[in-house]
């Protein structure tokens, strides 16, 4: 991958696992984390791209009786395809040339 299209890609969405700009984050989650299967705790932060928040704030709004019919329907049917990431309209100045002297793409 050309140089120019990585610069600035040094965030991800710790969900999908996308590299993110900066700009691209749409959630932080920070605070403490227990790991039940390694049997380990700690301080963790987790960024998100939009696609991932919005499924993620999706599920924070449903209650659990939407939870166990979901359940039912995996276990019926398989988990099916993940939704398609969705990213912010950039802001014009991503696409400044380098140099600064003009918009570039
Ligand atoms: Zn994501």
């Amino acid at each position: 991958m050309p140089p120019t299209l990585t610069k600035g890609l040094d965030q991800k969405c710790y969900d999908c696992g996308i590299a993110l700009k900066k700009t691209e984050v749409a959630y932080e989650i920070q605070g403490n984390f227990i790991d039940y299967v390694e049997h380990d705790t700690g301080e963790i932060s987790i960024t998100l791209c939009s696609g991932c928040r919005e499924r993620i704030l999706e599920y924070l709004r449903k209650d659990q009786g939407d939870a166990i019919l979901k359940r039912k329907e995996i276990e019926r049917e398989g988990p099916g395809p993940k939704k398609p990431l969705v990213f912010p309209e950039p802001e014009i100045d991503e696409f400044r040339t380098p140099d600064g002297a003009g918009v570039g793409m």
